[in-house]
């Protein structure tokens, strides 16, 4: 049997687990997807490659740590974080960043394009950095916006032609937006928004991080002004596709691995 999982902490109600046992059910993979909560990064990565564990996944508060432990493919070298570790390879294991591909399958599935738009991305954490980057390669002009503008200023430094702004200067560039995405945590609490209702527009593809709740107050907002709306279901699947993928070397059964998340969500 093989084994897969994911480490972090707490990661004791993750969605992953269901999510690719539900992907080896339906090809036939004898495998389970276990969860762990160590407290150290790289002796969970070396003591993983020892016991013979196929995969992991990465997610809070290591993703970025892990990064010095694993050969990271330049995508995730640039990100600065590793969600998906493979160890098939001789040690050390490579490093992925599959939120970046998440996102990017997750606009393709709904047939948004990216080359030649103008995209806001709100917030400037790990999944900012992660989306920022993949709509910079994609062709999308990046403008960033967050509560902490040193942060944006940071992330708009590495990322190919992107700005840098205060979460005040939504009002402005928004309106102008082909692309807007909520990678802040905002709408996972209560029922806020970081992006003003008013500044939505029919013109728009949204797309929230957020998954719990699923229909978010920005996706609401959004489907109500006639935008398209992408919630956050659509990432986390996605990313677990391609980690999937990495590791099987199989194509991921999508529909399968979606109903499993979604009756959970
Ligand atoms: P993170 O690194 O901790 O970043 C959090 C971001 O949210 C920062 O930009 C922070 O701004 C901003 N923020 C937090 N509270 C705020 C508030 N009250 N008002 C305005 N901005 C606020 O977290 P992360 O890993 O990027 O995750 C962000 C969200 O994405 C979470 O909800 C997470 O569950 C979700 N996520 C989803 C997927 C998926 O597959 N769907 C993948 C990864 C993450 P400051 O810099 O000013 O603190």
């Amino acid at each position: 049997m093989d084994v897969y999982g994911l480490v972090g902490n707490p990661v004791g109600h993750s969605l992953s687990p269901p999510m690719h046992e539900a992907a080896y059910d339906e090809l036939g993979i004898d495998a389970r997807y276990v969860t762990f909560e160590p407290d150290a990064i790289g002796a969970a990565i070396s003591g993983a490659q020892d016991l013979g564990i196929e995969g992991l996944n990465v997610t809070i508060p290591f993703k970025e740590d892990a990064l010095s432990h694993v050969e990271p493919d330049p995508l995730a070298d640039r990100i600065g974080a590793v969600n998906t570790i493979d160890f098939s390879g001789s040690a050390p294991p490579a490093g992925y960043n599959t939120d970046a591909e998440g996102a990017r399958r997750a606009f393709e599935r709904h047939d948004v394009s990216l080359a030649g738009t103008s995209a806001v991305v709100v917030g400037a954490g790990g999944a900012a950095r992660a989306i920022a980057f993949m709509l910079a390669d994609d062709g999308a002009r990046v403008r960033i916006a967050n509560r902490t503008v040193s942060r944006a200023e940071s992330l708009a430094a590495v990322v190919p032609e992107a700005s840098a702004h205060g979460l005040e200067a939504l009002d402005d560039i928004v309106p102008d937006a082909d692309i807007l995405v909520n990678a802040t945590s905002v709408g996972m609490e209560d029922d806020a928004s970081p992006v003003p209702a008013e500044t939505l527009h029919g013109d728009l593809a949204v797309m929230d991080a957020v998954y719990s709740p699923l229909e978010t107050r920005l996706i609401r907002e959004a489907a109500d002004r006639g935008a398209t709306t992408i919630d956050g279901a659509w990432m986390l699947l996605f990313q677990g596709v391609v980690a999937f993928e990495t590791w099987t070397g199989r194509t991921a059964p999508v529909e399968r691995m979606d109903a499993a998340l979604r009756r959970r969500l």
